[in-house]
């Protein structure tokens, strides 16, 4: 995993209410090891001040699932990257998989949410993948370097992290097997090297995501270029979470 700090990402998604959220951090601060790794939570939006305030007492990093594509303005429904910063959010996914497919977002805002969360202090985590048809047609690593081509002016990895999530394995129960996420891993981080040097391609971060659950975590995390896991329905328990991150660890 070369000297790259592992970081487990848990995506709520639209789910997840209060209580229950403040109890799963409650619960998840009990049962982990304090150093050797980051954890982080991604709450609704409608939610994150109450779950920054819940993780206070702990080393959880708290994400937001978006950020506005600007500082302010006429943005409805949109979240200033500004104001998540101030309420203490530290990070914020962008461009997952169901912000491009079911919203319709576009590298060109994924572009602008990018420059206007790091503008603002927000760490970035950027995920990319394929479809279903374009793994079959060969074009795995071709969409991965057009979606990466447009943040690349960003790229800062102490404050930049990429999630590789096949849009085929997110939800669906299939998972990418471990040499399949390893093979993009390697190929993402070959682009980097060209496109930004070894020193950026070997400190980013690349963590892997798609039905990501304990009894795979391990094997996952036991691939040299993959540096942590962004798990959507299997951080809804906290135990099952926590297993996820022990294993993995393991
Ligand atoms: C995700 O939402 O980022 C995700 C990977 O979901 P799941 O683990 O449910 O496939």
């Amino acid at each position: 995993m070369a000297d790259r700090t592992p970081f487990f990402v848990g995506n709520w998604k639209m789910n997840m209410e209060l209580a229950d959220g403040v109890a799963f951090v409650r619960t998840l601060s009990t049962k982990l090891p304090s150093s050797g790794c980051e954890i982080g939570i991604a709450p609704q939006g409608v939610l994150l001040s109450v779950l920054v305030e819940a993780c206070r007492s702990t080393t959880f990093r708290v994400f937001s699932q978006n950020s506005g594509p600007a500082k302010s303005g006429a943005f409805t429904g949109e979240n200033s990257p500004d104001t998540l910063k101030a309420l203490g959010v530290s990070w914020t996914l962008l461009g997952h998989s169901e912000r491009r497919h079911v919203f319709l977002e576009n590298e060109e805002l994924i572009q602008k949410r990018c420059a206007a969360a790091l503008s603002a202090g927000l760490n970035t985590m950027v995920c990319v993948g394929e479809t279903l048809a374009e793994r079959k047609a060969g074009k795995t690593l071709s969409v991965i370097e057009k979606q990466l081509g447009l943040i690349k002016g960003w790229v800062d990895p102490a404050r930049l992290a990429l999630a590789y999530e096949p849009v085929w394995a997110i939800g669906t129960g299939e998972t990418a097997t471990p040499a399949q996420a390893q093979e993009i891993h390697v190929g993402i981080r070959g682009w980097m090297e060209r496109e930004l040097g070894s020193q950026k391609a070997h400190a980013i971060r690349i963590l892997y995501g798609g039905s990501v659950k304990p009894d795979n975590a391990k094997a996952l995390m036991g691939q040299s270029a993959i540096d942590g896991l962004l798990v959507g329905g299997a951080s809804l328990d906290p135990n099952g979470f926590a297993e996820i991150i022990k294993n993995g660890l393991s």
